[in-house]
């Protein structure tokens, strides 16, 4: 058995046990496989394996592990029903095209100006692949208030003017949330936390009966089962499938 193997019995019995914990069905809960800083090759043997969602933080890294996957048949473009990339990590506006043309979904949208770029770019007739369509998204939610993160802050007049406008972004499917817990803290906040983005939902799906709330994605590694507990209705976990990350430098 593979390394990977293992690790991917582990962790289905660990969210079988909170799903249970949770008194929820394992089916309610699905597993992106978080593969940043990982090569295509293990994408690959993650897929041989039957994982199918991953996530990515990086338009450029994404953009050179591309064409391997799409030789090896891999890329939902190119082979029917496959796997599904979505983008993770903050996007930058000079990278939303790229973006669109890369990933099935992004997943990180925090921004009113983010979501105008996207609609725009999916929009565009189609120069590149499969643009002309609706590009899944998920709103990006902060609910600590760490200085380094990315996310809308649920407050404010900015998030309220994105909700408003998000029903008339024709390219653009809104699916639901996300939000990444604070590290480090006793779980009782990061609890607090996966919580507040379910009520924030509750509330959001509401007020807005035009879009659509149905994924939560919250929980990594170290507090899935929390998250779970909470609602989450898809974990992203990436060193618990394949190990610890290398160090790498800032993106530029
Ligand atoms: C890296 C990352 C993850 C996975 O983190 P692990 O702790 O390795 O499971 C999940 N979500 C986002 C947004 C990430 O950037």
């Amino acid at each position: 058995m593979t390394a990977l193997q293992e690790h991917l019995e582990r962790l289905e019995d660990a969210i079988t046990a909170a799903c249970r914990a949770a008194g929820r069905q394992r089916g309610e809960v699905e597993l992106m496989a978080v593969s940043k800083t990982y090569p295509a090759a293990t994408i690959a043997a993650a897929a041989a394996l039957g994982l199918t969602l991953f996530g990515e933080n990086r338009v450029q890294e994404f953009a050179g592990k591309a064409p391997a996957l799409e030789a090896a048949g891999l890329r939902s473009s190119t082979a029917a029903g496959t796997l599904r990339f979505h983008l993770i990590g903050h996007l930058q506006s000079n990278k939303t095209t790229r973006a669109a043309e890369l990933f099935d979904a992004v997943d990180s949208v925090d921004s009113l100006h983010i979501a105008e770029r996207l609609n725009e770019t999916a929009g565009r007739p189609a120069a590149v692949g499969n643009l002309s369509r609706r590009l899944p998204i998920l709103l990006e939610v902060k609910l600590s208030p760490e200085e380094t993160k990315a996310g809308l802050d649920p407050d404010s007049a900015e998030t309220a003017a994105l909700l408003e406008r998000l029903p008339d972004l024709p390219h653009l499917r809104m699916r639901g949330l996300m939000t990444i817990a604070p590290f480090g803290v006793p779980e009782d906040e990061t609890r607090a936390c996966f919580r507040a983005l379910r009520q924030w939902r509750d509330r959001w799906a509401a007020a807005h009966p035009r879009l659509a709330f149905d994924v939560l994605s919250m929980g990594m590694s170290g507090d899935f089962p929390l998250a779970i507990a909470e609602g989450a209705t898809r974990i992203r976990v990436g060193t618990a499938l394949f190990g610890p990350r290398a160090p790498r430098p800032e993106p530029h």
